[in-house]
C-alpha cells in the first residue's frame, strides 16, 4: 500500500465498491479497503435486488451474478387475502457470493487497488488537507480468519465510509450512525435445497400473527435450485421471541421437510435516511447511512445508487477545492431528492400499516387486492371509493 490517495473507500460491499469504482473512473487514485478475507463471503442478504438493465447502467453484469429473472411478486396477506403483481423482469435473484467480487473486479479493472484483510481501525480529525485512516492489515488462514501482520497509516483526502450495517466508522469520526431498537430489523435467511414457491416470483407472507411487524420471503434462485427462506422483524425493545427459531418454525410450517444449506442472520437499518452522513472530506454510503429502503429492508440497489451519487459529488468537489461538509451536502440531497423522500414515505407506510388494527389491516389488503387485479388502473381502484377514500384520509393524517 502507498502512503498517500486521493481517496480511500472503506468496505467492498455494493456501495464500496461502486463509489470506488467512479472515483477511478473519474481519474483519481482510490484505495478500497476491505476487512474480510474473501468479499461478499458470508453471504448475509436475501440477494433479490433491482433489474438487469438497472444494474448494467454500473458496467457489465456477468451473467454467474444472476440466478432468476423476477416477473413477479406474491404476497399471502392477512385472513387469506392474497395479492399477485405479474410485472416481467421486475428484479433479479443475484448471487451475492459472486456478485460482490465482480462488482470489486470491475472497481480494479478501473483501477482501483483493492485490498483484503484491511480492516479500518481509525479515521482521525481532517489534519490539513486530509484525514488518516489507520489500517490493520492481515493474513487469511482460507477459512476467514484473519490475522493481524502489520499496521499501516495513510493519508487520504477524502474517506468514504461503506462499512455497512454495523458502522463504526461513522461513529469514530463523530456522526450518529448507530443502531436502535425499533430502527433496526433483524433478518434471518435460511438456504433451503430445491425451488419452494413459484420460479420466478418472489413470494412474501405479511399481516399474519406470527409476524405482524415484518414478513417472510421465499426467494428462488433457480441457477442454483435453492430458495432463500427468510424474516426480517422489527427489532423489539423488549426481549421477543427468538427470530430463528420463529423462522425454522415456519419453514417446517409450510414446507414440511425442507432440507437446510445454511443460515445466516444480520441487521438491516430501517430507519430512513441518517440526519446528517457528510462531514468535511467524509462521506458514509449504502446502509451504513441507512440508505436502506425502510418498506421491504432491500439495500443492495440503494448502496450502489449511493455510491454512485458520492463519487459524482466527491469529483466535483475535488474539482472545485472543496470538499467540506456544505460542499459534500450536495451528496445528501442528491440521494433524498432521488430516493430518499419515497423512503420517507414508505417509513410512514410501514408505521400505518402496522398500526392498524387486524380488521382494518384485512380491509386495506383488499383494496390493494382490487387494485392489483384491475392491473394497476386508476379507475377500477376507485370503484371502491369510500374504502380507498377512507384508508388514503388515514393515512395522511397518520402521525406514527
Ligand atoms: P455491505 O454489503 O454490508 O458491505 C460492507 C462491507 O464493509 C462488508 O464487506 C464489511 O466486511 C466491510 N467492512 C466493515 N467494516 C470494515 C472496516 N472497518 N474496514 C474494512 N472493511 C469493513 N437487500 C436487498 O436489496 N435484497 C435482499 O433480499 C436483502 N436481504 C437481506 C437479508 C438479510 C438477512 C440482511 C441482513 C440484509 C438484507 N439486505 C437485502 C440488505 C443488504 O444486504 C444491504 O443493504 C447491502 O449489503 C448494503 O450494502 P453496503 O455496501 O452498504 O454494505
Amino acid at each position: 500500500l502507498d502512503n498517500e490517495y486521493d481517496v480511500v473507500v472503506i468496505g467492498a460491499g455494493p456501495g464500496g465498491s461502486v463509489a470506488a469504482r467512479n472515483l477511478a473512473r473519474f481519474g483519481y487514485k482510490t484505495l478500497l479497503l476491505e476487512k474480510r478475507e474473501r468479499i461478499g463471503y458470508p453471504v448475509r442478504c436475501g440477494e433479490a435486488s433491482t433489474n438487469l438493465a438497472d444494474l448494467e447502467t454500473y458496467g457489465p453484469i456477468d451473467e454467474d451474478c444472476i440466478e432468476t429473472i423476477i416477473n413477479g411478486l406474491f404476497i399471502y396477506g392477512p385472513d387469506g387475502v392474497n395479492i399477485e403483481v405479474p410485472k416481467p423482469n421486475m428484479g433479479l435473484m443475484l448471487n451475492r457470493l459472486k456478485f460482490d467480487p465482480w462488482l470489486a473486479h470491475l472497481a480494479a479493472n478501473d483501477g482501483v487497488e483493492v485490498v483484503t484483510c484491511a480492516r479500518a481501525t481509525s479515521v482521525s480529525e481532517v489534519q490539513g488537507d486530509c484525514r488518516i485512516v489507520c489500517v490493520s492489515l492481515g493474513q487469511g488462514d482460507g477459512n476467514g480468519k484473519v490475522t493481524e501482520t502489520s499496521t499501516q497509516e495513510i493519508r487520504a483526502k477524502m474517506v468514504v465510509g461503506a462499512d455497512g450495517v454495523e458502522s463504526q466508522i461513522g461513529r469514530m469520526v463523530g456522526l450518529k450512525s448507530g443502531q436502535l431498537p425499533n430502527l433496526t430489523c433483524t433478518g434471518v435467511d435460511i438456504e433451503v435445497k430445491g425451488l419452494l414457491t413459484k420460479p420466478d416470483y418472489l413470494t412474501f407472507w405479511q399481516g399474519h400473527d406470527f409476524i405482524n411487524d415484518g414478513y417472510i420471503w421465499s426467494f428462488p434462485k433457480q441457477r442454483s435450485d435453492v430458495t432463500n427462506f427468510g424474516a426480517g422483524f422489527i427489532v423489539p425493545n423488549k426481549p421477543g421471541p427468538n427470530i430463528y427459531e420463529v423462522t425454522l418454525e415456519w419453514l417446517e410450517k409450510l414446507f414440511p421437510g425442507a432440507k437446510i444449506n445454511h443460515t445466516v442472520g444480520g441487521l438491516v437499518p430501517v430507519s430512513g435516511f441518517l440526519k446528517q452522513y457528510t462531514l468535511d472530506r467524509f462521506a458514509l454510503v449504502g446502509d451504513a447511512a441507512h440508505h436502506t429502503n425502510p418498506l421491504t429492508g432491500g439495500g443492495i440497489a440503494a448502496a450502489m445508487r449511493a455510491g454512485r451519487f458520492c463519487a459524482q459529488r466527491v469529483d466535483e468537489g475535488f474539482k472545485a477545492h472543496d470538499l467540506s461538509q456544505k460542499f459534500l451536502q450536495g451528496y445528501e440531497k442528491h440521494c433524498y431528492s432521488y430516493f430518499g423522500r419515497m423512503h420517507d414515505f414508505e417509513l410512514k407506510f410501514r408505521k400505518f400499516l402496522l398500526a392498524l388494527n387486524k380488521p382494518d389491516q384485512i380491509e386495506l389488503y383488499k383494496v390493494l387486492q382490487g387494485f392489483a387485479l384491475s392491473g394497476y388502473k386508476k379507475r377500477a381502484f376507485l370503484k371502491t371509493p369510500i374504502q380507498t377514500t377512507k384508508y388514503l384520509y388515514r393515512f395522511l393524517k397518520f402521525k406514527g
